[in-house]
C-alpha cells in the first residue's frame, strides 16, 4: 500500500455499541495498524434527537474495553458545523445544489400523483429551476443530482457496483433547520479526515452512489469502499436480542476475555487458512481485506465460549495477573468482593493458576475463587450433610496437628504425605478424606486439586476451616 491508510470508525450515538458495529470497528482498527495507519474515532451525532451522551461514554468504554484505541479523536460532527456550511456554500456557489421551499404537503401531494401514475416516489426537481425565492421562507437544501447514466462505486470487496441514476433524486443536504444530513456530513468529514479507506457494514451500500456523488461534485478524490457482510444469527436473520445479547458491555458483564471477543468478532467475515485462535499481534500481521468474505457472517455463542475458554486457559495467551485485572471487576459483579475491597491483583492471581483450566468464563472463576477470597466459607448445605459427617471428624484432628507441625509455605509433597498417612492408618481410600475436606475448605464438592486448595489457603487458614467445620 504506497497511500497512508486512514480509516475511521463512525458510530451514530442513539443507543449501545452492538455487537456488528464493533466487529466494523475492528476490521478498520486491525487494517489500520497492519498497515501502520492511522485510526479515527468520530462521533456522528447530527441527530440531535436520537443522540445521546450516554450512548457516547458507552461507545467509548466499550472500544477501551476491547483495546481499540484510536489516534485521532473522538471528533464529534456537532463541533464541526462551520465546516459543513462552508462546504454547503461552496455547492450552492458552483450550482450544485439548490434551495427548495416545497413544503411537506405538496411532497406528498406529488408522490401521491406519481405513485398513481406508475412512477418511482421520488423528488421531482421542481425548485431546481425557481427563480424567485420567498424571503424567510422555511427551505431546505438539496443536492443536484445528475439525472442520466449511472454511477460506479468500486468496492474493493464487490468490484464496481453500478448504480442507475434515474434511481437517484436531488436529496437533501440541510434540512429547515439549518443541520446537514448523514450523506453529506460523512462526505465532507472523510475528505477532510483524509479517510483512504472507508470500511463499513453493506447496509450503507445503497448510499454509496450519493456519497460517491458528492465527493465528485465536492472535487474530493472518492475514498475507497469495502462493504462487509453484515452479522446474521443462526437461523439467517440479522443479529438481534432474539439471538443472544447484542451491547458489546454485555459481554464483558458476562464473563468474556476482551481478547477473545475480539479474537471470535475478527472471524467473522475474515479468515486466515483454517486458523481460529490468534493473538491480538497475530490479527495484526495477518489482517487484510483480501480475505474479508461477502458472505454473512453467522454469530455462533457457543463458539464464543469456546473461543473464551481457550483464552481462559492459555497462560501464553493471557498471564494469570492481566486475567486477573479482568477478573476483578467480576468478583465485584459477582459480590465475591465487596466495592471497596483492598486485595491487591497479585493476591488475586495467586489462584487463577488452579481455576483456569475449568473455567469458560470469568464468573465461572469468580465462583471459583470464592474459598480463596472470601473469609468465611459459603456450604452448600446438601454437600455439607453428605460429607462432613461425624465419622471424619478424627482423621480432621489428625490433619490439623500434621499441619500444626509443618512450617509455611506449605509444601505440596509432605502436604500429600500426611493425607495418604492419615488415610491409611484409617484403612481408608484417599477420596474418604479428600472430599469431606474439600467441602470444609471450599465448601463445594467441585475445586481445585484439594492439595493446591491447602497450599493456597495457608496452614492458619486451613486449620481453621478443618476445625470449624462440625
Ligand atoms: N454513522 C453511521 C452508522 O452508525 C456510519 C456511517 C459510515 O460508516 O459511513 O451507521
Amino acid at each position: 500500500m504506497t497511500e497512508e491508510v486512514r480509516v475511521r470508525f463512525a458510530p451514530s450515538p442513539t443507543g449501545f455499541l452492538h455487537i456488528g458495529g464493533v466487529r466494523t470497528a475492528l476490521f478498520n482498527w486491525l487494517f489500520a495498524r497492519h498497515f501502520n495507519g492511522k485510526f479515527i474515532l468520530r462521533i456522528e451525532d447530527t441527530d440531535h434527537e436520537r443522540s445521546t451522551e450516554d450512548s457516547i461514554h458507552e461507545i467509548i468504554e466499550s472500544m477501551r474495553w476491547l483495546g481499540l484505541d484510536w489516534d485521532e479523536g473522538p471528533f464529534r460532527q456537532t463541533e464541526r458545523q462551520s465546516l459543513y456550511t462552508q462546504k454547503v456554500q461552496e455547492l450552492l456557489d458552483g450550482q450544485k445544489a439548490y434551495l427548495c421551499y416545497c413544503t411537506a404537503e405538496e411532497l406528498e401531494h406529488r408522490r401521491k400523483m406519481a405513485q398513481d401514475q406508475g412512477a418511482k416516489p421520488k423528488y421531482d426537481g421542481k425548485c431546481r429551476s425557481r427563480t424567485e425565492f420567498p424571503e424567510g421562507a422555511p427551505h431546505v437544501i438539496r443536492f443536484k443530482c445528475p439525472q442520466e447514466g449511472n454511477v460506479i462505486v468500486n468496492d474493493i470487496l464487490r468490484g464496481n457496483v453500478t448504480f442507475d441514476l434515474a434511481e437517484q433524486d436531488d436529496f437533501i443536504i440541510l434540512r429547515t433547520d439549518g443541520s446537514p444530513t448523514y450523506n453529506f456530513v460523512v462526505v465532507v468529514d472523510d475528505a477532510d479526515m483524509r479517510i483512504s479507506h472507508v470500511i463499513r457494514g453493506d447496509d450503507h451500500l445503497s448510499n454509496t452512489p450519493r456519497q460517491a456523488l458528492l465527493n465528485d461534485a465536492l472535487g474530493f478524490t472518492r475514498p475507497q469502499f469495502a462493504h462487509i457482510s453484515m452479522i446474521l444469527g443462526e437461523d439467517k436473520s440479522r443479529l438481534s436480542k432474539r439471538h443472544g445479547a447484542t451491547a458489546t458491555l454485555a459481554y464483558r458483564d458476562m464473563g468474556y476475555l476482551p481478547n477473545a471477543l475480539v479474537n471470535f468478532l475478527a472471524r467473522l467475515g475474515w479468515s486466515h487458512g483454517d486458523q481460529e485462535l490468534f493473538t491480538i499481534d497475530e490479527l495484526i500481521k495477518h489482517f487484510t481485506l483480501q480475505h474479508v468474505t461477502t458472505s454473512a457472517a453467522v454469530f455462533n455463542p457457543e463458539k464464543l465460549l469456546w473461543v473464551n475458554e481457550q483464552w481462559i486457559q492459555s497462560d501464553e495467551k493471557i498471564s494469570s495477573l492481566e486475567l486477573a485485572k479482568h477478573l476483578e471487576p467480576i468478583l465485584v459483579q459477582e459480590k465475591v468482593l465487596p466495592e471497596n475491597h483492598s486485595k491487591a491483583l497479585e493476591d488475586i492471581a495467586k489462584v487463577i493458576p488452579s481455576l483456569r483450566q475449568r473455567a469458560k468464563t470469568l464468573i465461572e472463576m469468580a465462583h471459583g475463587a470464592e474459598f480463596y477470597l472470601k473469609d468465611e466459607v459459603t456450604f452448600d448445605e446438601k454437600a455439607k450433610a453428605k460429607f462432613l459427617k461425624p465419622e471424619v471428624k478424627p482423621l480432621f484432628e489428625t490433619l490439623v496437628a500434621g499441619l500444626e507441625t509443618m512450617v509455611e509455605p506449605l509444601n505440596h509433597d509432605v502436604v500429600e504425605l500426611l493425607f495418604k498417612k492419615t488415610v491409611e492408618d484409617a484403612g481408608l481410600k484417599l477420596g474418604k478424606l479428600a472430599q469431606p475436606v474439600r467441602v470444609a475448605l471450599t465448601g463445594k464438592t467441585a475445586s481445585p486439586g484439594i492439595f493446591d486448595v491447602v497450599l493456597l489457603l495457608g496452614k492458619k487458614r486451613t486449620i481453621e476451616r478443618l476445625q470449624k467445620a462440625f
